[in-house]
């Protein structure tokens, strides 16, 4: 039978190689997760058993409860514009940030469109967007250590380009924006016919001052498309609530896509998100967690030869392996096959993120098993 050929044409990615091998080692150190292991606030556990013992749990309306879309625009109203730019019009509740990203794409791709994204870049967006039927156009920034600035994003726009996606905090490097790039990157784009997705995920798990696309909502108002969730900021990943924040027709336009791809979001997983944003918006000791672990892992990576780029958010750290004479010509992915069979540590490849010679850590464990990591690669670099 003849199945849609973009579809066909995907390819299982690295880090699913990555995870399915893992299954088969006793002993591993997984770094290779994108979830915190810290357990979830009291309160939302708390919610969540109370509406499910005594309500309903009816089909939510399609973008979302109206009383969590109007609490998701006034906390980046507060947080992040400083103005009352958003309500609950402006949002519509995704099944987790995924979903998010593939009805945004899916509402403003036409075939041949081309999607420009810097590098490292997340892994989610790829393969939708060729399903979609456009086409990814990568933009390497290893040479400008991973800075973007106005100006390449502007030498790599064609008149194909329907859209960028932005991630800062990025997945996998932990870098943010710096400010006098983000300001022309707004002039730059404000004028011209093109969406800027700007994938927030990470935006509450800061080690440093942080702005938000969210603030320039007066200039890229027709063209801005915001994402964010639950999942990183509460350990809700299993929860599946992410959402959009868009002008009010866009939100029209998106919510259509939304509608007939799953109905509405998870009802109870709304509470859940309800409370997070009531009773747990505090999540300084979260991010304490995290960036003492990035310091004190960063520290002694250093120390045995890695260069990594320090992070500002997020919980990864990503990692060079180019001054490693032993390692320096290996493939990414065959050094994160090689750590796995040889001393059981489950690392993402850089080629993952679309850059060689780097591979990604997950500091999703206590400082001891971070050691112990240390210790294990310490042997394999020795071996
Ligand atoms: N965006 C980025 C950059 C991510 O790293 C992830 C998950 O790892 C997601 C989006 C998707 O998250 P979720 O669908 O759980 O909200």
């Amino acid at each position: 039978m003849n199945i849609r050929r973009a579809v066909e044409k995907i390819e299982i990615s690295d880090i699913r190689k990555i995870a399915e091998k893992l299954q088969c080692y006793e002993n591993t150190i997984n770094l290779t997760i994108g979830e915190p292991d810290l357990d979830l606030p009291q309160e939302i556990k708390e919610a969540v058993a109370y509406h499910a013992l005594n309500s309903r749990i009816n089909y939510s309306p399609v973008s979302g409860l109206p009383e969590l879309k109007n609490k998701i625009a006034k906390f980046y109203n507060e947080n992040f514009c400083n103005e009352n730019y958003f309500n609950g019009d402006n949002v519509i509740v995704t099944v987790g940030s995924t979903e998010g990203i593939a009805s945004s794409l899916q509402t403003i791709l036409e075939n041949d469109d081309e999607v420009l994204i810097p590098t490292p870049a997340y892994v989610g967006y790829e393969p939708l967007i060729k399903m979609y039927g456009a086409r990814p156009k990568f933009i390497d920034l290893k040479e400008n250590s991973f800075n973007l600035t106005g100006e390449i994003l502007e030498k790599n726009i064609s008149e194909k380009t329907k859209a960028i996606i932005l991630t800062y905090p990025n997945n996998p490097s932990g870098m943010i924006l710096d400010e006098t790039e983000m300001k022309k990157i707004v002039e730059l784009l404000k004028d011209r016919e093109i969406f800027l997705i700007s994938d927030e995920i990470y935006a509450s798990i800061v080690f440093e001052k942080y702005t938000s696309f969210a603030k320039y909502y007066k200039e890229l108002k027709k063209q801005l498309i915001n994402l964010n969730g639950f999942s990183k900021s509460h350990s809700m990943t299993g929860y599946r609530v992410g959402y959009v924040i868009v002008n009010e027709e866009l939100q029209a336009q998106i919510k259509k896509v939304s509608q007939y791809k799953i109905a509405s979001a998870s009802t109870l997983s709304q509470y859940a998100a309800i409370t997070a944003l009531d009773k747990c918006q505090d999540i300084s000791g979260f991010i304490e967690v995290f960036k003492e672990r990035a310091k004190f892992f960063v520290a002694k990576l250093e120390e045995i030869g890695f260069k990594c780029l320090k992070p500002k958010g997020a919980f990864y750290i990503f990692a060079s392996y180019e001054n490693i004479e032993k390692l320096k010509d290996k493939k990414s992915l065959d050094l994160a096959l090689d750590l796995l069979d040889k001393v059981a540590l489950g690392v993402v490849p850089g080629s993952s993120f679309k850059v060689e010679g780097y591979i990604r850590f997950s500091i999703v464990h206590d400082i001891p098993i971070l050691k112990e990591t240390i210790e294990r690669l310490e042997k394999y670099i020795k071996q």
